[in-house]
């Protein structure tokens, strides 16, 4: 487990530091970009097993930078997991229009995080 790898595009310092701490201690290799263009530009040198994607980002937001991965062929198989709020009405469906593969809501609850986290990391079937 431990070379499964998690690119987290979060804005939110405090989100951040929990959602990696999270993944860290499931053994989780963690990749951190703050927005979205450092995000994509780490996907030209990494290819994460799943990104969680903030959706209010400062410059390009979650929602365009899920389309452009999307649309790319060597990237779109990767899952992404929008990080949506739980006050902004909506973002789920917006996430799973644009592209999202699924989504966790914020506050991150610690005690679900990572089996939800778990659901999206694709399967290896010789480790059955
Ligand atoms: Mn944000």
């Amino acid at each position: 487990m431990g070379d499964i790898s998690v690119l987290i595009i979060e804005d939110n310092l405090l989100n951040m530091k929990l959602v990696r701490s999270l993944l860290e201690i499931a053994n989780y290799k963690v990749l951190e970009a703050s927005d979205a263009e450092d995000g994509i530009q780490l996907l030209g040198q990494y290819r994460p097993d799943l990104i969680l994607m903030d959706i209010q980002l400062p410059g390009m937001d979650g929602l365009s930078a899920t389309r452009h991965i999307k649309k790319d062929p060597a990237l779109q198989d990767i899952p992404i997991i929008a990080l949506t709020s739980y006050a902004m009405h909506g973002d789920e469906e917006r996430a799973l229009k644009a592209g999202c593969d699924g989504y966790i809501s914020k506050p991150i609850d610690t005690k679900t995080f990572l089996a939800s986290v778990v659901e999206y990391i694709p399967h290896n079937p010789d480790e059955e």
